[in-house]
């Protein structure tokens, strides 16, 4: 029987497509096969065809997308296929040229979205236009980055706005090409729950062979929808070859994924949760007693004209909490960070003691 607390599948915005627009043809084959997709899997439904027309590269001297005349392909597909296109823009002359060839949706790339006045822009060529404007988090980690510029857009355009989770570039992301760092959307989420925020697990991936895990936890975590690159034959694409799907990649990937229940938690979860909410009452009291003692500790350093930082004390905390994470089977990365941030907090503190002006 139907349950109806599990979410329609057909509810996930899905849009997929090659990471560029190459060529007609290519956008032909990627049609055709997204229309038998939905034919062929009523669970799912890909809304839209993605490829970029202009490709923001970070290094020159390699493809840099087919420009305007992939918009008359682009336009071509919509009428021949009925499958709505969408397009990366990045400034407000792309949008306007994609307004010319009657693109009726559009998303802001990482790179843009990091730049204030070019969100500006955007969003004044967008005036009053109602479309969807999808918006990739800024490539950095910064949460009022990306929602200042949906906030911007919102203003002027009129229209939804959705977020697209794409990852974060780090120095080191191993094993992804862009660091997921789930905590982000998740907070987006619970601090704006009616926007959508799709997850672009190809971006994040880098490589196919990680593509389909990070699509499971997007689910996993209520993200509404999933952006995939596909490409008729990923070894040739001019652009992101390395993480595109081939057709029956794409559709294995469907197969496997898992929607599972967002409501509906039963008698014993709910009294495990109960229990929980007391055990994080006790640990927050035990912090705030923690922290009490750490401002007396504070006064007693600046009496003693003793630095607030004193290493060897805190490699010893460090060393007394791994130890403890050992015995107690605790992964001793979330120890290690747990201490960081008590620690940080602890300076903190104690550096607004210090500074106090004498009385
Ligand atoms: C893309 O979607 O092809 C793209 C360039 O994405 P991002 O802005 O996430 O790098
Ligand atoms: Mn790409």
């Amino acid at each position: 029987m139907k349950d109806p607390n599990i979410p329609a599948y057909g509810s996930l915005t899905l849009i997929s497509g090659p990471c560029s627009a190459e060529s007609e043809s290519q956008l032909r084959a990627a049609a055709e096969f997204f229309c038998r997709f939905n034919r062929e899997n009523p669970r799912f439904r890909v809304d839209s065809l993605r490829a970029g027309v202009w490709k923001p590269r970070s290094r020159p001297g390699t493809f840099e997308g087919q420009g305007e005349k992939a918009l008359v392909w682009m336009q071509n597909i919509r009428r021949d296929f009925g499958l709505p296109t969408i397009t990366e823009i990045a400034s407000a002359q792309h949008a306007e040229l994609c307004m010319k060839y009657g693109m009726d949706r559009f998303w802001i790339g990482a790179r843009t979205s990091a730049n204030p006045f070019l969100m500006q822009e955007i969003a004044e060529s967008l005036r009053g236009c109602r479309f969807p404007v999808y918006v990739k988090n800024p490539i950095s980690p910064d949460l009022s980055l990306w929602t200042g510029g949906m906030e911007r857009i919102e203003a002027l355009s009129g229209g939804p706005v959705h977020a697209i989770h794409r990852g974060f570039s780090l120095y080191n992301s191993e094993p992804f090409r862009n660091a997921p760092l789930w905590e982000l959307p998740v907070e987006l989420k619970r601090s704006r729950p009616e926007r959508k925020i799709i997850c672009d697990p190809s971006h994040i991936a880098g490589k196919r062979s990680l593509v389909a895990g990070i699509a499971q936890t997007a689910l996993d975590l209520e993200m509404d929808g999933l952006m995939i690159e596909v490409h008729p034959c990923p070894e040739n694409a001019l652009s992101d070859a390395s993480q595109q799907l081939d057709f029956s990649q794409f559709e294995n990937l469907m197969a496997s994924l898992v929607v599972r229940r967002q409501q509906g938690a039963s008698a014993r979860i709910e009294q495990i949760r109960c229990m929980l909410d007391e055990v994080d009452d006790e640990l927050l009291q035990l912090l705030a007693k923690r922290m009490e003692m750490v401002k007396d500790l504070g006064r007693l350093k600046k009496q003693e004209n003793l630095s607030v930082l004193q290493m060897e004390r805190w490699k010893n905390v460090v060393r007394r909490g791994l130890d403890a994470a050992a015995r107690r089977g605790l992964d001793p990365g979330f120890v290690q960070n747990l201490l960081n941030c008590i620690h940080t907090e602890a300076l903190r503190l104690q550096h607004d003691i210090i500074d106090e002006p004498e009385k």
